[in-house]
């Protein structure tokens, strides 16, 4: 069978700490071309799922499916070598390397192929091409600490790019970012959107406005709703969740 990078799919997914259960039976499928926001108030589960889905928190049961694998029970490592690709809100860049370096050194650490065995580097021409996308050409020479929190950002974005992630999980990526800085970000995301699986965990009601394919409303662990901005924001359920909050 080919392996289909273009779905995740998580079917039953349950974590617990100690006696709490911070996520249960979540079942969540995002597509290539959907870009999908994970909304919920604080406490939700969202970052757990997404933990749980690189594999640095152990599911209690269920799977996540991608590309053809099962990403549970897996070492954060190997579900990167999946092409899974995360961020945090505090972008991990290296501040005293130029931004190219920065892409060089994820080009070296780039997934093998089936085999798994032998790591394939990306190309200079891929590396050029995640500097374009992300908008940071210009800013090639440029040592990544007195980059903009923007800017280091989609540096660690372009970082995923070139390690050929082709499920993104990205956890705020706009806090903390000027309206510029957002916009850039949105449209950045769209671009990326339309070739991988993105999935942005995100509060900004007017972002996900603006830039949200679908989201899907987590609270108490649970997915609440799922559907298009407007289809979720009239949600009684929701607005109940949000206006009780
Ligand atoms: P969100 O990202 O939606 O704000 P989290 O996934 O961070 O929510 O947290 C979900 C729940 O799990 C919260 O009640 C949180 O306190 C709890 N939790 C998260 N991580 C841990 C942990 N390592 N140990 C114990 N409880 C945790």
């Amino acid at each position: 069978a080919r392996f289909r990078h273009d779905y995740l799919e998580v079917r039953g997914l349950r974590v617990e700490f100690g006696g709490f259960v911070a996520v249960r039976d979540v079942d969540l499928t995002v597509t290539q071309g959907d870009l999908r926001f994970l909304i919920g108030p604080n406490g939700a589960g969202k970052t757990t799922l997404i933990d749980a889905v690189t594999g640095l928190v152990r599911a209690a049961a269920g799977s996540a499916r991608f590309g053809g694998a099962e990403l549970l029970g897996r070492a954060t490592h190997r579900v990167a070598r999946t092409g899974v690709g995360r961020t945090f809100q505090t972008a991990s860049v290296f501040e005293e390397l130029t931004v190219l370096q920065n892409l060089d050194i994820a080009a070296g650490a780039r997934r093998g192929p089936a085999t798994m065995l032998r790591r394939r580097r990306a190309t200079p021409e891929a590396v050029e091409q995640a500097m374009e996308t992300v908008g940071l050409a210009a800013l090639r020479d440029v040592p990544a600490g007195v980059l903009a929190h923007g800017q280091k950002q989609w540096l660690e974005i372009g970082m995923l790019l070139v390690q050929d992630a082709h499920l993104l999980l990205l956890d705020e990526p706009v806090a903390g970012m000027t309206q510029a800085e957002r916009e850039e970000t949105g449209e950045l995301l769209r671009r990326v959107g339309s070739q991988r699986v993105v999935v942005v965990v995100e509060h900004d009601m007017e972002f996900l406005r603006s830039y949200a394919d679908s989201v899907t409303v987590m609270h108490q662990g649970r997915v609440l709703a799922e559907g298009t901005v407007a289809e979720v924001q009239r949600d009684p359920a929701v607005v109940e969740v949000y206006l009780g909050a």
